[in-house]
């Protein structure tokens, strides 16, 4: 293992990045890829072919023995497939090992086995990987070795997007087009380009690795699918931000390592609300970056868990009751000269620009509303968003006290004169500095909240891909910019002009404004009243997609074709109905072959109890006698539920595959899980625990 106390040496030493190009490649080979990478400018082969050999004598120096396109598949996980460097023996029966521009370009896995939604059919099931140069490529070391993995977009043969990667670089295009217009609107010439900047905080849980053996639902489905609660839960707030306990904190340390190692910025860990919970925060770095980093952040993650004898469990909502996990996506928009366009300044009020994207923000993600909540929709996440922990599966912006009095300034007068400053805070302690707090507060319950100098984005699940949230984030900003650019470039009075527009933007779209409590019923009424979109349910937030309104945006930035929307549709229903189908054949395996087995002799044990007792003395047996019963009656209850189930899991098949079978699974089937799962979470608490057939949720997360 690497040396701890050398972060400096160890960070990105196993990356093939800038400072590793630079010295590797000929002076004119690293200009013309940095052209690529900064310009996109088209690489010519024999280019390709001088950087494709000098990465592979790096990795090989590295101990990599295989090359891999590395891509992110509409499975949810990423996909890649190991080619070794040795070439065809020579006649000496030596090998040589390569690697050349064309491996390095492209690849051609059999595409016919990834989720396409009816994009190819199996037949002609050609996909392309291609390589992605702004993203760098890395050596894996793991079981398999050192594994050279290079970071690709996975397209069909006609150019249709088969992966999380290519919309995502075709939406940071598009806001990238649309953000260098705005600000030279604002008489900015030196900024060359705009890049979505992004930092996603991970949250997980870690649990005993035998005790995750012994929870089919766990192993099966990734969360448990019965469970009562524990006596303690969260309620204390006592893990939050407490102690890290010495187990955890050496799997932290080798996290650590491992991100550093292949240059992801691991900055922040700390305990989450929930026992057993955690969190790990990088820097935020550009989008398409973030998002393949936060790919191999999961990956570590359960990798050396499970070195430690742990699991990591990244579903949204592992324990009924107890908090789920999600993914913040802090996302703002930064030049190359460093200039961050949503940092308000201390006076926002004299900010025009920073005015303006603000409303421009306000009035994309009023008028999409739907696209974001459905970038954020997973079966997993179903089960945590509106729980009184994650924010509701209503979209709203919060803003804080100071923008949304300037707001208000503007819509009332038409003039932003001041901005409320923060004051002084005083301990009242004075052996404590003194210092100025921020002029806004934090609003956790808010899905879309501005956090100073970015908004943060809080729906995402903790297992999902953060490429989709980020695609409709930059997409529907280039919309905001691009008509708002189209209108002042040809105004004639420019200032009168921007100034209209920030008032007629915030006038329109102050209903999206939602500062209070995010959690409290009263808003969905609320919302309700405002006409906002409330979509609770991932198959309600899917139709989002291909809508008219969806399909123009996305053709309009060229970042979604309407067939690539409708395939996604499709996938997304189909994820949702197998997901669904896994966890009912797993609740109905498990009643069958532990619970119920586990009941029956739990109630013999107590028939026998009773007669034995009743044998021996002439005493009360009420306390066995209605144990007994209430087993047994909750055993019959569980009995008929399961049937139920059984019967709607047998009609799953009944149902068209796409939206009809997800709407069937979402009402019927979800229905018939929830109801079985009551009697056996109340078993759950009348049964000898010695013969509970699985641990507790007790033990799982209290016992880590
Ligand atoms: P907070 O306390 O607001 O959650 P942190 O400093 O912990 O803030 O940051 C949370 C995440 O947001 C980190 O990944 C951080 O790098 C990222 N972040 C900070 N500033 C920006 C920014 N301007 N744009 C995008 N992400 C950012
Ligand atoms: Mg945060």
């Amino acid at each position: 293992m690497s040396d701890y106390t050398n972060v400096k040496e160890l960070f990105g030493c196993d990356v093939f990045n800038d400072s590793v190009m630079q010295e590797r490649l000929p002076k004119k080979v690293y200009k013309e890829l940095k052209k690529t990478i900064e310009e996109g400018k088209e690489l010519s082969m024999e280019i390709a072919d001088v950087v494709a050999h000098e990465m592979k004598e790096w990795a090989i120096e590295k101990g990599a023995t295989h090359y891999s396109h590395w891509f992110q598949p509409l499975t949810g996980v990423t996909a890649e497939k190991h080619d070794a460097f040795i070439t065809a023996p020579m006649e000496n029966g030596k090998v040589l090992l390569s690697f050349s521009g064309k491996e390095l370009i492209k690849g051609e896995p059999d595409a016919s086995s990834f989720p396409s939604g009816g994009l190819r059919a199996t037949f002609e099931a050609r996909g392309y990987t291609t390589w992605d140069c702004t993203s760098p490529a890395f050596v894996r070391h793991d079981a398999a070795g050192g594994i050279l993995c290079i970071p690709t977009a996975f397209c069909s043969y006609t150019g249709e997007a088969l992966d999380q990667k290519t919309p995502l670089l075709r939406s940071m295009e598009a806001v990238n087009k649309q953000a260098l217009r705005l600000i030279r609107l604002f008489g900015n010439t030196t900024s060359k380009k705009v890049t979505p900047s992004v930092g996603a905080e991970q949250e997980y849980f870690l649990i005993d690795k035998e005790k995750w053996l012994q929870r089919k639902d766990l192993t099966y489905t990734g969360r448990t699918l019965f469970g009562a609660m524990p006596p303690k839960g969260q309620e204390m707030d006592d893990h939050y931000l407490g102690t890290i306990r010495q187990r955890i904190s050496a799997y932290m340390k080798e996290v650590n390592e491992e991100c550093w190692k292949l240059g992801i910025t691991a900055k922040t860990q700390h305990n989450e609300v929930a026992p057993a919970q955690h969190e790990l925060a990088p820097i935020y770095a550009p989008a398409n970056i973030a998002a393949d980093h936060n790919q191999m952040m999961m990956r570590i993650l359960k990798k050396v868990a499970s070195r430690h004898g742990m699991r990591c469990l990244l579903h949204e909502k592992p324990f009924a009751g107890v908090n789920g996990s999600g993914k913040h996506n802090n996302w703002s928009l930064t030049t190359d000269d460093g200039i961050n366009l949503l940092e308000p300044g201390k006076t926002p009020h004299e900010n025009i620009q920073f005015l303006l994207v603000l409303t421009c923000i306000l009035k994309a993600v009023d008028t999409h509303a739907d696209l974001l909540r459905e970038s954020a929709a997973d079966v997993g996440n179903d089960y945590r968003l509106g729980g009184n922990e994650a924010p509701p599966s209503v979209i709203s912006v919060f803003l804080g006290e100071q923008l949304e009095d300037v707001l208000e300034q503007l819509i009332s007068t038409g003039v932003a004169t001041h901005s409320k400053k923060g004051s002084k805070l005083q301990t009242g302690v004075k052996t404590l500095p003194d210092f100025m707090k921020d002029a806004t507060d934090r609003n956790r319950t808010s899905p879309f909240a501005f956090t100073g100098n970015k908004f943060e984005f809080r729906m995402v699940g903790s297992r999902d891909s953060i490429s989709e949230c980020n695609v409709v984030l930059n997409t529907i900003a280039a919309q905001a910019f691009k008509e708002a650019c189209d209108r002042l470039e040809a105004a004639p009075d420019f200032a009168l002009a921007v100034h209209d527009l920030i008032k007629e933007y915030a006038t329109d779209h102050q209903r999206i404004v939602f500062n209070g409590n995010g959690y409290a019923p009263e808003w969905a009424e609320e919302a309700e009243r405002r006409g906002l979109p409330n979509l609770p349910s991932m198959v309600d937030a899917i139709p989002a997609l291909t809508t008219e309104k969806a399909v123009s945006l996305f053709e309009e930035f060229h970042v979604f074709t309407r067939t690539e929307l409708e395939s996604r549709a499709e996938i997304q229903y189909e994820i949702y109905a197998k997901a669904i189908n896994i966890e009912a054949k797993t609740m109905l395996d498990i009643t069958t072959k532990q619970i119920i087995p586990a009941v029956i002799k739990y109630t013999t044990v107590l028939a026998q109890s009773i007669n034995a007792v009743r044998a021996a003395a002439a005493v009360d047996v009420g306390v066995q006698t209605s144990l007994l019963e209430k087993c047994s009656n909750r055993l019959s209850e569980t009995d008929k539920a399961m049937g139920v189930l059984a019967d709607a899991v047998a009609h799953i098949g009944d149902h068209p595959e796409g939206r009809e079978r997800a709407v069937y699974c979402r009402e019927k089937v979800v229905k018939a899980m929830e109801e079985l799962r009551k009697p056996v979470d109340e078993l759950e608490m009348l049964v000898d625990k010695e013969m509970w057939p699985m641990p507790s949720y007790g033990d799982l997360i209290f016992e880590v």
